[in-house]
């Protein structure tokens, strides 16, 4: 099979035009038109010399996954079921807000961690996502809202004129907060972030890309080498006791090595905080003691506080905690000089909300052995 050039960053598909005889200065143009003017047809690439539109036909393909469905909430969130083949499929979701535009992207086909309040981690795991189908969210997503608001992707942005002017942006934010565990697909994903990162393809700045990790503390490392974004760690529990129950990840890398690479992050990272996200579990832990004790546990971290509002999915055994516990919980965190904000619930009405992304998983691990597919409740 001909290679997928949506698999390929910057520096990998020079590569590849080095391997085919082609200057470098090819991959540039050609990431212009995959990723700003979303063109998948060689023939199509208009300032390319014939010859080399063929060159390229003949041992090349571009293929972006395709699109089960395409649902919007009546906030305006906008939910793709994305087919990544073998009876999978992947979720990802535009969040629009007055000053920015959000894509969550997923990372792999389900998740192996088994956190107990996230409906993904209950439908086992079935494989990693490829750079394509990684950055394929991005394409994908970019294009639809284009066609919506009439423009292609980036206007002008495939001439050749180095950093082309761009249209207003749709997406300015990602956050990889879809289905499954980033780090654990860390090569695939920091390929597509440097795509995303990149000026010829979607030009967002490091602040902007945001990834979100249950906690693989050797990873986090190794991010911070290979491509520094902004960093979410899932929290969750203040204590290693509860934490080793909700994240069962913990019992591998517990807190005190979490919150060690945390700092070591910071060194590396575009901001100079990590955002802390932590699920509002009814009576589990959203209690007094339970913030005292975060309070402690995050001392030496320069951090942000990210409250989720526990978003319900059939049999998951948790209620969201009251809107006034959640509002205590946040004071007393605010009264220790803490940053807190809680997230706003978005798009449940159509299971878009975080943790409600369940795709379609044909899992593959002992777990459960079967093809799961969860239907909004
Ligand atoms: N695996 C990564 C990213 C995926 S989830 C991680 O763990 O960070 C993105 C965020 O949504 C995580 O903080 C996750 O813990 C949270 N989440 C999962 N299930 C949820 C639910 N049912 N309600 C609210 N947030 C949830």
């Amino acid at each position: 099979m001909n290679p997928n050039l949506l698999n390929f960053d910057a520096a990998q598909l020079t590569d590849f035009f080095a391997e085919i005889g082609e200057k470098p200065f090819r991959a540039k143009q050609l990431l212009r038109w995959m990723h700003q003017r979303g063109e998948a047809d060689f023939s199509k690439m208009s300032d390319l010399a014939k010859p080399l539109r063929e060159k390229l036909a003949a041992h090349a393909s571009i293929w972006a996954p395709q699109v089960v469905s395409d649902t919007t909430a009546a906030d305006g969130t906008r939910k793709w079921l994305i087919d990544v083949g073998k009876d999978n499929a992947v979720e990802s979701v535009f969040i629009p807000e007055a000053n920015r535009g959000t894509l969550c992207v997923s990372s792999q086909a389900g998740c192996a961690l088994d956190c107990k309040f996230c409906s993904t981690g209950k439908q086992g795991f079935n494989r990693n996502l490829s750079t394509a189908e990684i950055i394929g969210q991005l394409w994908i997503a970019s294009r639809a809202l284009a066609r919506d608001v009439g423009a292609t992707p980036a206007p002008d942005a495939a001439s050749d004129q180095g950093a082309a002017p761009r249209g207003e942006r749709l997406i300015s934010n990602v956050v990889m907060m879809g289905m499954g565990e980033p780090l654990a697909n860390f090569d695939n994903v920091v390929a597509a972030m440097r795509l995303m990162l990149d000026d010829n393809a979607y030009g967002l700045s490091r602040r902007r890309v945001t990834l979100s990790t249950a906690g693989i503390v050797p990873a986090i490392d190794r991010l911070g080498e290979a491509c520094p974004v902004a960093l979410a760690v899932s929290l969750h529990a203040p204590n290693d006791t509860l934490r080793d129950v909700l994240v069962p990840i913990n019992r591998k890398y517990p807190l005190a090595a979490l919150l060690a690479a945390c700092r070591r992050y910071l060194d590396k990272a575009p901001r100079d905080f990590v955002t802390f996200e932590y699920v509002m579990l009814d009576g589990v832990n959203d209690g007094a003691e339970h913030a005292r004790q975060l309070i402690d546990l995050v001392r030496d971290v320069p951090c942000k506080f990210n409250l989720i509002p526990f978003n319900p999915f059939p049999k998951s055994g948790f209620k969201r905690s009251p809107r006034e516990t959640i509002r205590r919980f946040a004071e007393t965190l605010l009264a220790a000089g803490l940053v807190v904000t809680t997230r706003k619930t978005r798009g449940d009405d159509i299971d878009a909300a975080c943790g409600q992304l369940a795709g379609r998983v044909e899992d593959k691990t002992r777990r459960t052995r079967r093809v799961v597919e969860i239907q909004p409740c």
